[in-house]
Formats: structure tokens, sequence, C-alpha cells
């Protein structure tokens, strides 16, 4: 085994596997051994993609638009971001300051490859998407984890900014609507974060911006670099079509950035994919010009689920749940929980016993707080049906009143 790691690159060798799909690969091998598994730990919208963007691919192909595109994305495909860019953020860009990645991550990951160097620091408030720290780990640099709990509505305030920023700071990754925890920053909040940035000129900021359109309740969506001009020069605002279009497996994701940020992730890219697949983005483009009724129709879906599950979990004993204010994910404590055993007699220790212990003992896939950063949580995602989510949740439930 030692044999083995000694082979890998030093920065890969430390880095976690994806903790979302190792619960989903779980999943995926139960199944396959024939049980019935409800999965609550994926995080991707449940819809088919809208039937004018299937069909867009479907025509693509049949037109023969099977050849490379640009290492940056089509260009007809950056007009149309570029202009959603305008008509949805007022961030007023042209095409030429877009990019087009095979999917919302590698924005996130070219941006990092392309910027970091060991000793750099990149400030990740917690809980975080899992992916971030590790792809930071992955570039040679150090996350700097902030925690943000529940008792500050698990945000990053301007003080715990402010200290946590050193002269090795190199970015602060912001994501909101947020994975795993729903929280929204208001305008309010991400102006006062603005000001203490201002006073940092060398840290850059990456906004992740997958869950724009699920904000619940009216609360509208605001993004950094809209809320403060004078960042628009150091932040990377970064989106895609998979949350929005209910798009994962197509992997287009996009950004918009300063012009020498935004090169140095095109020269990345031509030498490691030669940029998204043709058939893909003449399927994003389709999204964006095309009707958005969709979105509008999804977010009302998710928000009755939010309500439908934020209910359940907190009528099942050990579990505390606050209203998330969008994404479509509940993070739920489950202090409650510890310490007690399951009918197996599995001592739930940590909240990955309790995910683990709910996937074999309740079928019901979800995933543990601490791999997004805090503990003793649980994050599910509730982008199913409601009769799943009902089922779901009577059989959490179930299995919170079996314990001892
Ligand atoms: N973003 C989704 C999630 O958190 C998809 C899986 C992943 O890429 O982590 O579940």
């Amino acid at each position: 085994m030692q044999a083995a790691l000694d082979r890998l690159n030093v920065n890969l060798a430390k880095a976690q596997p994806s903790a979302t799909y190792r619960m989903m690969d779980r999943v995926a091998a139960k199944r396959a051994a024939g049980a019935s598994i409800i999965s609550l730990s994926a995080g991707e919208p449940d819809f088919d993609t809208p039937a004018h963007i299937r069909e867009a691919a479907v025509s693509a192909i049949r037109d023969g638009h099977t050849r490379y595109t640009q290492a940056a994305g089509l260009r007809a495909l950056r007009e149309a971001i570029a202009e959603k860019f305008k008509r949805e953020n007022g961030l007023n860009v042209s095409w030429q300051d877009t990019i087009v990645c095979s999917g919302g991550k590698q924005v996130i990951y070219n941006a990092l490859a392309a910027t970091l160097n060991e000793g750099d620091e990149v400030i990740v408030p917690a809980p975080y998407w899992v992916s971030y720290p590790e792809m930071v780990q992955l570039c040679g640099a150090t996350p700097v984890v902030v925690p943000c709990g529940a008792d500050v509505g698990f945000k990053l305030t301007p003080a715990a900014l402010s200290d946590a920023i050193t002269s090795r700071t190199r970015w602060l990754i912001l994501n909101s609507p947020s994975n795993p925890t729903g929280a929204v920053y208001s305008r309010a909040e991400l102006a006062a974060l603005a000001e203490v940035l201002l006073a940092h000129p060398h840290v850059l900021v990456l906004s992740d911006d997958i869950y724009e359109h699920l904000t619940f309740d009216g609360e509208p969506f605001h993004t950094i670099a809209q809320v403060e001009p004078r960042l628009k020069d150091r932040t990377l605002t970064m989106n895609g079509v998979s949350k929005a279009y209910a798009m994962t497996g197509w992997r287009i994701g996009f950004g918009t950035g300063p012009t020498w940020l935004l090169d140095a992730m095109e020269k990345l890219q031509g030498q490691q994919t030669s940029g998204a697949a043709s058939i893909s983005q003449h399927a994003a483009l389709a999204a964006l010009k095309g009707p958005q009724d969709f979105i509008r129709e999804s977010k009302t879906v998710f928000q009755a689920r939010r309500d439908l599950m934020v209910d359940s979990l907190n009528s099942a004993p050990g579990l505390s749940c606050t209203v998330p204010g969008g994404a479509f994910y509940a993070f739920a404590s489950c202090e409650g929980l510890l310490g007690k055993t399951t009918p197996a007699g599995t001592v739930l220790r940590t909240d990955e016993d309790v995910a683990l212990a709910l996937l074999d003992e309740a079928n019901v896939a979800v995933v543990h707080g601490s791999a997004f950063g805090l503990g003793p949580y649980i994050r599910i995602a509730y982008a199913l049906d409601n009769n799943s989510l009902r089922e779901a949740c009577e059989a959490i439930r179930q299995f919170c009143l079996s314990l001892n």
C-alpha cells in the first residue's frame, strides 16, 4: 500500500476522495446487490433536462457539430453567457470575458490550478462543499478553513474573514446559496465582506453561484462582484447549467473574471481537455437562450420540498434542522443521536456512523456533515419527488425512534 502511495503525486496522495461521490458509489453498490435505497446523497435535480435542450443536442449531432470547439468554448455560447451575466447579475461583460469548462468543478479547479503555488492559502468557510479544500490541496496550497456554525447562520462574518486573511492568502471561496447548508448571503452581508476585502487587494474572490436560481421565500440572489463593483477585477464569478436546467450530466460550467485569469485558465484547458464537449455546449446554448420557465417552476417545487423536509426532520427525535434559504439541501444536526445504539448493535459515535447506519439499517442515503467541515450533522439532498421524500423521512424517523 505504501509503495503504491509513493508512486502517486504527493498532493493527490494527501487528498481525500469526494465524500459525495463515495456515498453515491455505496448507493450504486447496494442497489446492484438488490437493495432498495432512497438516495438523498447526490446533489442533483431529479428532473429531466427540458425537452427543447435535449432536442438542441440531437440537432447538434445531426448538423455535424461534432468537432473541437475553441478551448474557451463556442463563441455563440460565450455570447449567451455574457448576456446571462448582464441580464441576471448586472455584470457588464463581453463574450471575451467568459470561459466554458467541463462542469462548474472544472471552472474552480482551473482557476485554482492556474494561480496557486506551495505556501499559498485559500480561505474556505465551513461548512463547505466537499471539493473546495481538496482541490486547494491538489494544487499544493493550503486550505484555511474558517468555522461558521449555526450561531452565525453558517455564514462567514466580516470579523472571521478579517482574522483569516494573511499575506499568503490568494483566494476567498464564497458559495451562496450554500452546499451543504442552503444558507443565502444577503446584499448587506456581501457588502460587509467586500468592505474587508477592499482593504486586502492581494486576495482574489471565487464566487460559486451554481445555486443562484434556488433562493426561497422571495429572497433575491446577489453575487459579490455586482454588490461591490470595485472587486470585479479580482473576482471569478462562476456558474453553470447543471442545477438551473437539470443538466448535471452534460458537464457545462462557465465563469467570468479578469482577462489575465481567464487567459491562464484557457491555456491550462487547451493542454488538458481541449475544451468542453461540443454537443453539450450546443445544449447549454439552447438552455441559456430558450424559455426560462423551467427555472421558476423548479424553484417552486424545491421550496415546497424544503418545507416538507424541514418539518419531517424536526419531528424525528434527535435531529434538528434550521430552515435553509436556498439550494436543495437540509443540514440537520444529529447531535441528539450520538451515543445511542442501533437495532443492529452499532454505537453511533460520529455523524459518519449515523450516515452509514441510515444506509445500512434504514435504506436511506445521506452524507455526513464532517465531510463538509462541520459535525455532527447530516446533509440531506431533497432533490426527489414528494412520495420518495415522505418515505425517506418516515424511514429516518423510525430509525431515530428505534435507537437505544
Ligand atoms: N455538487 C453535488 C453534491 O454536492 C454533486 C456531487 C459533487 O460533485 O460533489 O452532491
